[in-house]
């Protein structure tokens, strides 16, 4: 076999002989899925008619395995896929031929989609996707419908239909652009009935689809059709100049990585602040070659307004990107915001523009017309979401954009899909159906928040409890390496998500960990410019490290203990406060700020002379900033009590020591979980409650004042204490 040179093949017999015929499908999804060169991530399908015993009859009955709505190939299981009687698919053709109304984008195409699931076999609930029809009707037992860049850059040139007769040399037909549906399955059927000896069909402006009987040989075929669609456009690459000349050469340079990252890190909270409306967005970067040759070249202003290709795309991508007129030779930061806010300003007017020129009577209301890809000559790409999956998909696509660019340039010239058409995908009904499908946004979706101390004890609790609530958290810690276990524990939970783009810290999934020392404020900087990098901002921050230093044996602090209690406990939550407050203010975004005071701050007593004094300064400091930062940010505190357990400031010898100030009976050899125990069950007895207080407990408090639940609440301490009479508050 000749080598692959473009694509990864990677079928292996082995595997795939043990499977049985639905598990060799997603064998099969999943090796394609997995190189991006041959699909983008949600993008493309794959089918196999498989014999199955009806479930009524017992008998023997032909069932189409199809990947169904949602979901990506890469990633797939079985549950990705849906299951339809083939024969009852093609059984809707009388159906649909009967419909005086029928026609391509009409209400009968349209109504064929809601006939798919009552062909179900075995009662599989996966909903069937729109592009079925492509599936069943094409003759191969196996059928791939893939959207590689290296096939879609000649899908997406004027002159396709000749190029796709040169490339392929007659193996692979060709269909103009038509919205996937049921007429574009008849137009294939058609094709495969009437040209018998082909095996793929070239769908214009969209990508390709190629069958066998074989599923083995299907999946090579696939590849051998990319392949081929490679070579032919590397070769003209190459001719012309290759990366030299692509794009008709570069007009900007690059600035060096370090410069890159200061520029995006000062600007991204403030355009993140530009592109929400009342539903925020999630940033990524990407700053890699491909990305800024691109950006930096003499065309790229011309092909960004000509728009994405891939009807795949431009839900994500919007119709175009944003391409920011900027000289980065310059460095001057102040003019790269004033043409952003310029260039947002004409997006929006052009994105209305569109929308007034394109809908149809029953279109949906028109959509946020911010962009959601912003290119930046000399800097890279920023792509916007509402999480960062989602961000890492735009980013994603976009990059894909630029190859079939790159392809579509080098062979011949790169044409997008006519606006109406980019339109009726955008705001096709069944697509606004799906939407409203969609389950309800969680409480905290698409903020993000920075806990401080995330490494153990409150903080870890209080991340993973935000988490839950769809906020991406940053996991902040002067131990970065428990910083980051936090992250990772969140991270193995939650799913990176299935976006692949993203450069450096960019890259990351709901989750973040980072070190910071809060006594320094060039590490809190550096640690927020980090967090403007990986998600373009940020909305809250909960500040949950802390000290205790207990007195030395003769009852005494020692000063420089004293001034490293309040170094932490004091003006650390300041520190973060104040270079926070540069960021919120430049976002422009409401947020808001958590602090962690603690019951001693109202009661003194003997032995934490130091901690308690602190703790109090700390209350005052919540009502301090509470005024500082308004109205844009609201600044409380949580006051817990003695939490012994997962805490880092209770270590066994902590806890040993205070089990014999207050006599209670233990044995030195005795687990340091018993240990803990019999002390949290001593603090709970002192409590009105009775019940020991945990870091969960806390965690609940965090979320509240976080949340929108307590909106209106700022300047107030809330204190988790089991009810202690003496802190009671006055
Ligand atoms: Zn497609």
């Amino acid at each position: 076999m000749k080598p692959y040179r473009h694509v990864n093949y990677l079928w292996d017999d082995k595997k795939a002989d043990a499977l049985d015929p639905v598990g060799r499908l997603v064998y099969r999804s999943n090796l394609l899925g997995s190189d991006q060169r041959i699909t983008n991530t949600g993008g493309g399908n794959t089918s196999s008619k498989i014999t199955e015993r009806d479930p009524l009859t017992g008998e023997p009955v032909e069932v189409l395995w199809v990947k169904g709505s949602g979901g990506d190939l890469r990633t797939s299981t079985r549950e990705n896929f849906s299951s339809l009687y083939q024969a009852k698919l093609v059984g809707l053709q009388p159906l649909y031929a009967a419909r005086t109304d029928k026609g391509l984008k009409s209400r009968a195409e349209d109504d064929m989609v809601g006939m798919f699931p009552h062909t179900t076999f075995n009662l599989n609930p996966r909903a069937p996707s729109i592009d079925t029809p492509l599936h069943s009707f094409l003759p191969g037992r196996h059928v791939d419908h893939m959207h590689p860049n290296a096939v879609i850059a000649v899908a997406a040139t004027a002159d396709c239909e000749r190029l796709t007769r040169e490339i392929f040399g007659g193996k692979m037909a060709y269909v103009p652009w038509m919205r996937p549906g049921f007429e574009l399955g008849l137009a294939m059927q058609g094709i495969a009935r009437a040209q018998g000896d082909v095996r793929a069909i070239m769908m214009g402006q969209h990508g390709f689809i190629s069958w066998a009987d074989d599923d083995k040989e299907c999946y090579a075929a696939t590849l051998g059709f990319i392949e081929q669609a490679a070579e032919y456009i590397e070769a003209k690459y190459q001719a012309k100049g290759g990366d030299e000349a692509a794009f008709g050469g570069a007009k900007h340079r690059s600035l060096e990585p370090a410069a890159r990252r200061a520029v995006l890190a000062s600007i991204l909270p403030w355009l993140r602040g530009r592109v929400s409306s009342e539903r925020r967005l999630i940033g990524t970067v990407q700053d890699d070659e491909k990305t800024l040759r691109f950006v930096n070249s003499r065309d790229a202003a011309r092909l960004a307004e000509l728009g994405t290709s891939c009807p795949d795309h431009f839900l994500r991508t919007k119709i175009k990107p944003l391409y920011v007129a900027w000289d980065p030779q310059s460095g001057d930061t102040a003019a790269l915001r004033a043409a952003i806010s310029k260039g947002i300003e004409g997006y929006r007017a052009d994105y209305a523009a569109y929308y007034s020129k394109c809908r149809r009577p029953d279109s949906p209301a028109m959509r946020d017309p911010n962009p959601t890809v912003v290119l930046i000559p000399g800097i890279g790409m920023v792509t916007w979401g509402k999480d960062k999956s989602e961000s890492r998909v735009t980013a994603e696509f976009y990059t894909c954009a630029i190859e079939v660019m790159r392809g579509a340039e080098a062979i011949d010239r790169y044409i997008a899909l006519p606006q109406q058409e980019a339109f009726d995908i955008e705001y096709w009904l069944l697509e606004e159906a799906k939407l409203r499908r969609m389950p309800p946004e969680k409480e905290l979706a698409r903020q993000v928040a920075i806990v401080v101390g995330a490494g153990s004890g409150i903080g870890r609790e209080t991340a993973l409890r935000l988490v839950r609530e769809g906020t991406h958290v940053v996991c902040v810690d002067l131990n970065e390496a428990a910083a980051r276990a936090t992250a990772k524990e969140i991270t193995d939970k939650h799913g990176l998500g299935i976006g692949v783009g993203g450069s450096g810290v960019s890259s990351c999934g709901p989750a973040l960990g980072l070190g910071a020392n809060v006594t320094d404020r060039a590490s809190i900087r550096s640690m927020l410019d980090q967090v403007a990098l990986a998600y373009g901002g940020f909305d809250h921050i909960c500040v949950t490290a802390g000290i205790f230093v207990p007195s030395d044996t003769t009852g005494h602090i020692p000063d420089e203990k004293w001034a490293a209690t309040f170094a932490i406990n004091v003006t650390g939550s300041y520190l973060v406060a104040d270079e926070a407050s540069k960021t919120w203010s430049d976002q422009g975004l409401k947020g808001s700020l958590v602090l962690t005071t603690s019951a001693n701050a109202a009661v003194a007593k003997k032995g934490s002379l130091a901690y308690d004094t602190s703790k109090a300064a700390a209350n005052h400091l919540v009502r301090e900033l509470a005024i500082e930062l308004a109205p844009l940010v609201r600044v409380n505190g949580v006051a817990p009590a003695t939490v012994v357990q997962g805490s880092a400031m209770f270590p066994r010898d902590r806890v040993i020591g205070s089990l014999a100030k207050y006599k209670i009976p233990y044995r030195d050899d005795e687990a340091t979980e018993s240990l803990v125990s019999k002390l949290a069950q001593f603090y709970a007895d002192r409590t009105l409650t009775k019940s020991p207080i945990t870091p969960a407990d806390q965690a609940e408090a965090y979320f509240l004042l976080v949340s929108g639940r307590l909106s209106k609440t700022t300047g107030q301490i809330i204190t988790v204490d089991g009810g202690l009479h003496e802190a009671f508050l006055r």
